[in-house]
């Protein structure tokens, strides 16, 4: 079975069942007000709505959605986990329950996808002082025949989704997995063991629980069901395999692979994980790139130098000639893999970046190999610095070590490792709140005050205005834009009174759904992922323009109020230059 195969039944089983299609949406959310990096589930766009926002296409949802775990990286390397995959899921927002849920769950995987009811485990949530054992689940699982043996019970770890920040909706899942046929790796093996004996490839989550600040689990009014299944591991069980690198998602980069240094996959336990680092890394990569992303220190654009960096590393220790042109050639192989995916998109844009990327890191390389040269003994201070200035893995440090007769003092190296990494949580913690937690009433406000400023400036100064950036807290936003001149005071006093002016006239802000070119035929703002065809949420304030146009008109994440008059006074605190030819402008409301 191909993925476009699977896709299709699962559209087909789940649209007969009521739902409505999603778009897939590019792996950077488009929420200006999300502070995660990427998508990493197919409810991550949905996160209004699993909150109690109406929906525009109803209550039953079904999606395809591309994902990147950033936080799996370290996992890579298993015959399990990617950091590029596709996560097929249903919805019901406040609809149907456990009852449907399982036992559709079981219906799909045995009788379209014909997977032997043996072969299938599932979990469940074992309780604790927070919510009771999840019965219900398991009385369900056994009425539609999984028998006890294979109904295990898990705890909070394993089976409990959310809340992603500190309160909000969260709930116990249950888990389905596949046994592939591999030998247990030992007596405690179970279906939450990593060995690749099970594959868990369906989860179903039940949020009924709102965590209040106090800590207590409070029912939730409006009852979720929130499943993800991953399309590479379902892959896997259908084309007869115990590894995801096998299936025909990757086979032909991994025989590339294989081809060019001359080895032999599946042999050697280094070099296999070494094979699989360099191929899930290239295709992420690959996909970030589509979804315009660019190598760069920060943010996305650090994930993925990140990325590249450590495929390069990869391919590099095994073939130090391994060359920029050689990446070009797998990122054509990756590109051939997806034809319906890379069908409007330019791939030799995708290649040259690729190419350029890489080429800077073999200097890099080099460069951390001469320094490396000076020092005659390669200590763990050395061997950090040169981690953390070059990005130069340990591994790579204690190869050339060892070359040399020496042994690194990892301890060295892991104490500053820690330091360093306790800085860099610190920083990534803020960085993955995902969107649930700022969704609070002054991130709302700010948002919607960002489009009325965004069309305000467009007013005033000229059309050649549009979102650079943005970024929003409960305190202030902050907006970028292209202007040649610093504003004068006339021009900001204009601006605020023209949005402050469309505040007093407490507009609704609309939502509508539509294709992305009729929303381009409404003068939206902005331009996202999305393809042809798809829907994307437009947001809109009125009064209409002399062009016909609404005041305010944006392709849009969400979320907004409802009415303009709730924002209170719009006021610009701040302008700076950012780089020539940007302005930035910082504005709350008070
Ligand atoms: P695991 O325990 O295997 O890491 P998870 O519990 O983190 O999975 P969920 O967050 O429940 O996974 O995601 C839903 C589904 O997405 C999983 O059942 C699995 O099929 C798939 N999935 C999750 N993480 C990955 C990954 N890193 N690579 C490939 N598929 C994944
Ligand atoms: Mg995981």
């Amino acid at each position: 079975m191909k993925a476009r195969e699977l896709k299709k039944k699962y559209f087909d089983f789940f649209t007969k069942k009521g739902h409505k299609k999603l778009p897939n949406v590019s792996l950077v959310p488009e929420d200006i007000s999300s502070s995660a990096l990427f998508i990493s589930a197919g409810m991550h766009p949905l996160i209004p709505f699993l909150l109690g926002e109406p929906h525009p296409l109803g209550k039953r949802l079904v999606s395809n959605q591309r994902c990147i775990r950033t936080g799996d990286i370290e996992e890579v390397g298993d015959p399990l986990h990617l950091t590029f995959f596709e996560m097929l899921g249903n919805w019901s927002l406040g609809d149907y329950w456990k009852e449907e849920q399982i036992s559709w769950s079981l219906e799909f995987l045995t009788k379209v996808l014909k997977i032997p009811q043996e072969k299938i485990s599932v979990s469940c949530f074992t309780g604790d002082k927070d919510a009771p054992r999840d019965e219900e689940s398991a009385r369900i699982w056994r009425k539609v025949g999984i028998p006890k043996e294979r109904i295990y019970f898990f705890g909070k770890k394993e089976n409990w989704w959310g809340p992603v920040e500190d309160t909000g909706p969260c709930g116990p899942d249950s888990e389905m997995f596949i046994d592939t046929g591999r030998k247990s790796c030992g007596p405690k093996c179970d279906p939450s063991c990593q060995c690749g004996k099970y594959f868990e490839v369906w989860n179903d989550v039940f949020m009924e629980y709102n965590k209040t600040k106090d800590g207590k689990y409070v029912p939730l009014k409006q009852k979720n069901v929130d499943t993800g299944m991953g399309v590479e591991r379902v892959l896997t069980i259908m084309q007869g395999k115990d590894d995801i690198f096998l299936i025909d998602e990757f086979e032909p980069i991994i025989k590339q692979l294989e081809k060019r240094l001359g080895v032999e996959y599946g042999l050697n336990n280094e070099i296999t994980k070494s094979l699989r680092i360099i191929a899930d890394h290239l295709k992420a990569s690959v996909f970030l790139i589509s979804d315009n992303v660019r190598p760069s220190n920060k943010e996305q654009g650090y994930v993925l130098r990140r990325l590249l960096r450590r495929s390069a590393f990869k391919a590099y220790s095994i073939d130090p000639k391994f060359s920029s042109k050689d990446f070009k050639s797998l990122v054509e192989v990756i590109v051939g893999i997806y034809p319906d995916y890379f069908q409007g998109i330019n791939s030799d844009e995708v290649m040259a970046e690729v190419s350029l990327e890489i080429r800077k890191i073999r200097k890099t390389i080099e460069r951390g190999l001469k320094e490396i040269k000076k020092h005659s003994t390669i200590t763990g201070k050395i061997a950090f610095d040169l981690y953390q200035s070059y990005g130069f893995p340990l591994e790579m440090t204690e190869e050339i070590a060892q070359e040399r007769g020496q042994k690194i003092d990892i301890k060295v190296f892991e104490s500053e490792f820690k330091k360093h990494q306790e800085l860099s949580r610190t920083a990534s913690a803020g960085m993955f709140k995902s969107g649930l937690a700022d969704h609070s009433e002054e991130v709302t406000k700010l948002h919607t005050a960002t489009h009325l400023l965004n069309a305000a400036l467009k007013q005033v100064l000229g059309s050649h205005v549009f979102q650079k950036g943005s970024n929003v807290t409960a305190k202030r936003l902050r907006f970028d834009f292209p202007n040649p001149e610093k504003l004068t005071p006339e021009q900001i006093k204009k601006v605020e009174d023209l949005v402050n002016q469309r505040i007093k006239e407490n507009l609704p802000v609309k939502m509508e759904m539509m294709t992305l070119e009729e929303a381009k035929k409404m003068g939206a703002a902005a331009v996202f992922g999305e393809k042809y065809g798809e829907k994307v949420k437009v947001y809109s304030v009125g009064p209409l323009t002399s062009s016909g146009r609404p005041f305010s008109v944006e392709v849009c994440g969400g979320p907004h109020v409802d009415f303009t008059g709730k924002l209170g006074k719009f006021k610009i605190i701040k302008q700076e230059a950012v780089g020539s030819g940007t302005r930035r402008l910082y504005a709350v409301l008070e």
